[in-house]
């Protein structure tokens, strides 16, 4: 019995995964689409090299890409590897935030994964476009307030503002630091948006691993970015959303 158990829950995880995949082109598509102006939703998929409509079979989230060799089957124009990341990591979240629920399936789950895909999203815009669209912003702020009331009732939403003022001084801070230690612009007005909502989001319960994280992750992707990138300017987003989401997943209770 214990044995069939594992396997029914090694089952469950897999098909989380596979549900992770299918998000992950959904977050390919949307952070694509919302900078280009497309329908979301209505619009069919095509290459964006000789815009051949996609057919099913090149529909499938990662594998597509893995037996198309990264290529168009219609004019062999290689497929960013950006497609199969995001469908990667993000079955990989989905399977964590799984793990960290005790492969329970309840509205509170299903709300943390509104919350990453929306955050994972912002991600990506971030890293092809330097900004944060505000209606993820808005997005983000409905999913957290929903969280809110689930946890502690409509009330704890107005205690969210205390937490969500200190984390922008937070922000604030941060920019001080690398405008007159390195003279640059580390933080944008997007980010000072969302360092808001993280605090509500968190509560100050979580602030010094949200700070250390995000600090550290900053500090540690802007180096490799601009190494690679030679580019004074670095997406900060990446940092928060993964510093927030991790004290989400690992940190100390949100409590106001
Ligand atoms: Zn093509």
């Amino acid at each position: 019995m214990e044995i069939f158990f594992a396997f029914n829950q090694n089952l469950q995880i897999f098909f989380v995964g596979i549900f992770g995949l299918i998000f992950g082109s959904f977050i390919s598509l949307v952070s694509y689409r919302l900078v280009s102006k497309e329908s979301i939703f209505l619009a069919r998929s095509k290459c964006t090299h000789c815009n051949a409509k996609l057919k099913i079979r090149s529909l499938i989230p990662l594998f597509s890409w893995i037996l198309q060799r990264g290529k168009c089957l219609n004019c062999s124009a290689k497929i960013s590897v950006r497609y199969p990341l995001i469908e990667l990591f993000c079955a990989l979240g989905f399977i964590l935030t799984f793990i960290k629920f005790d492969c329970k399936i309840d509205i509170k789950f299903l709300l943390y994964l509104a919350i990453f895909v929306t955050l994972f999203i912002m991600v990506v815009v971030d890293l092809e476009h330097y900004f944060i669209p505000d209606i993820l912003q808005f997005a983000l702020v409905f999913f957290v307030t929903l969280l809110t009331i689930h946890n502690g009732g409509l009330n704890s939403v107005y205690d969210g503002l205390r937490p969500a003022l200190a984390f922008l001084a937070f922000g604030f801070a941060i920019w001080l630091f690398f405008y007159y230690s390195a003279g640059i612009d580390g933080i944008g007005i997007d980010d000072f948006k969302f360092f808001l909502i993280a605090g509500f989001m968190l509560s100050l319960n979580n602030f010094i691993l949200f700070m250390f994280l995000s600090g550290a992750i900053g500090a540690l992707f802007g180096g490799i970015w601009q190494k690679l990138k030679k580019d004074e300017t670095f997406p900060f987003a990446p940092a928060i959303c993964l510093s927030a989401y991790i004290c989400l997943l690992v940190g100390k209770p949100v409590i106001y």
